[in-house]
């Protein structure tokens, strides 16, 4: 690693796997003997249509993606998905059901009420957002058009184990912050969607993968921009897609490719993540803010109940060189994403840094 660069734990956007950005760089003016930079190519020209359809290939093959779903390389963050989700799939029945269990479910919920008539199928702000809740817990109505979750909460620091049995009832799922780091099984999806900026590629990008036959029932006032229907049919080509970004993905794929795929990354996701929380709990300082087994494997929450030592914590961790370790203002305390391409030889001295703070305090 070049001596300049941090161990950043930010929560997005988040580190790029360094042989992604060094690749990049290679061929920043000059994209394999094109002349140009790929930031500087027609979104039609062959040369980028290419990595286009190579890096949606990789996806398909790296998540296997079953035939019948579409893979889409939108734009408007994985905050535009709150509106195109009810937008496009409301119609079915007018009803859709929504696990709140953080901050961005429940941005999401308040935006579907625009669009029809919306129940809470769990709801964990009674022990602020700490736990995930168990299927026998989850309110469901048979006649939802979808049901909908956020699989890993960024700010709470909680992740599903389990993906929720609706029966008929398409799911819906927020994977921005834990996509590509574990195996899915897609095939019980409607929709997966992920803002790129956690664990895929720079701010720009949202990856959308749909069950073909859940596209063209969308409101009549639906934006044509977040019409899934119209992606679809335009192979996200409607407009200028997020070139920049789809390219960089293709490079953070074939990274995780080489590194044990989905199944190497959830092995890499718990090496980290177990290594941490064992840390913390058998320090004398600091207390876990996500409860036992629902602890994410992405996004760590802790702190000391003492606010001036949470900020020394985390002024003196950025001095030795772990950045960006201050919480959600929402949970406050600390908080370190350890997403993909955090290498667990940062989550070590980490880990090394917290005792040696847990002794002098
Ligand atoms: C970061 C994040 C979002 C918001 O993403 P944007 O691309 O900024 O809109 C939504 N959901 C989850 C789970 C996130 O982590």
């Amino acid at each position: 690693m070049s001596d300049q660069r941090v161990y950043n734990f930010s929560a997005g956007p988040s580190m790029l796997p360094l042989p992604a950005l060094e690749r990049a760089g290679a061929e920043i003016t000059d994209y394999r003997g094109s002349g140009m930079s790929v930031m500087e190519m027609s979104h039609r020209s062959k040369v980028f249509m290419d990595i286009f359809h190579e890096t949606q290939d990789k996806l398909r093959r790296l998540m296997s993606i079953p035939d019948g779903y579409h893979i889409l390389f939108l734009q408007t963050g994985a905050s535009g998905q709150f509106s195109a989700v009810p937008l496009n799939l409301i119609g079915r029945t007018g009803k859709a059901d929504y696990a709140v269990t953080g901050n961005f479910s429940g941005l999401a919920y308040q935006e579907a009420q625009k669009y029809g008539q919306i129940s809470m199928a769990a709801d964990t702000s009674d022990r602020d957002h700490s736990y995930i809740p168990r299927q026998e817990e989850l309110k469901l109505d048979k006649d939802a058009s979808y049901f909908y979750y956020c699989a890993n909460n960024t700010i709470y620091g909680t992740e599903w184990d389990y993906v929720p049995e609706t029966g008929e009832v398409p799911l819906v799922c927020d994977m921005s912050s834990n996509i590509l780091s574990m195996p899915v099984d897609v095939s019980k999806f409607g929709v997966i969607y992920a803002g790129a900026q956690k664990n895929m590629a720079p701010a720009g990008l949202t990856v959308v993968i749909i069950r073909d036959g859940l596209q063209g029932r969308e409101l009549p006032y639906t934006p044509l921009m977040m019409n899934y229907k119209t992606m679809i049919d335009k192979d996200s080509m409607y407009n200028t897609p997020p070139c920049w970004c789809i390219y960089m993905l293709g490079l953070t794929l074939d990274w995780v490719e080489a590194n044990g795929g989905v199944a190497g990354m959830e092995r890499l996701k718990w090496t980290r993540a177990n290594m941490l929380y064992e840390t913390l709990e058998s320090s004398r300082l600091f207390q876990l803010h996500g409860e036992k087994g629902s602890r994410s494997g992405m996004n760590v929450t802790f702190r000391t109940g003492d606010e001036a030592l949470d900020a020394k914590f985390v002024q003196e961790a950025a001095a030795a060189g772990f950045v960006n370790l201050k919480g959600h203002r929402k949970v406050g305390g600390m908080r370190a994403s350890i997403y993909n391409a955090m290498p667990v030889e940062g989550v070590e001295k980490l880990c090394d840094f917290i005792q040696s703070f847990d002794r002098a305090n």
